[in-house]
């Protein structure tokens, strides 16, 4: 950890206490060369599975740009935002408990999908059809049929 003052590659812990409820590590840190002190937190989004595309390049997992997404197709839709990101926590844990380094983002997009189809069918459809639309139209109008076959016949 680099000194935020000098710098200088090498500074050692003096401290090291869990913060936010167990969420993270605060750390107090010294310079070795400047003497200098600082707090850092580490987060264990920091260990968060890297995403294949499917070209092939790995990306960061992306918090902000899932719960944009998600926002995306509940635009409108009676789900509040605090679902959402539930819904968001719901898709990191899914990715840390895989134990995988790297995490195909086709498997992301299904878990995805899984929470729009458990908060909002409309959503889901709305989210679906960009999502597959290029992958397996097949697949996707299945799924349309599925959703809009009348429910209830059978209560
Ligand atoms: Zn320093």
């Amino acid at each position: 950890m680099r000194c935020p003052f000098c710098n200088a590659p090498e500074t050692k812990v003096i401290d090291s206490r869990l913060a936010n409820e167990g969420d993270s590590v605060r750390r107090r840190r010294e310079c070795l060369t400047c003497s200098e002190r600082f707090t850092t937190f580490e987060m264990a989004e920091l260990v968060m599975p890297r995403i294949i595309k499917s070209d092939g390049s790995r990306v960061p997992f992306d918090e902000q740009k899932l719960l944009q997404g998600m926002s995306k197709a509940l635009e409108k839709r009676p789900v509040s935002m605090e679902t959402i990101e539930q819904a968001v926590n719901h898709i990191k844990y899914n990715l840390r408990a895989t134990g995988d380094r790297e995490v195909p983002a086709e498997r992301l997009g299904e878990w995805v999908m899984d929470e729009l189809k458990m908060l909002d069918q409309v959503a889901y459809v709305r989210f679906a059809s960009v999502y597959r639309s290029f992958q397996d139209l097949d697949e996707f109008r299945q799924e349309i049929e599925r959703l809009e076959s009348p429910q209830g016949v059978n209560e």
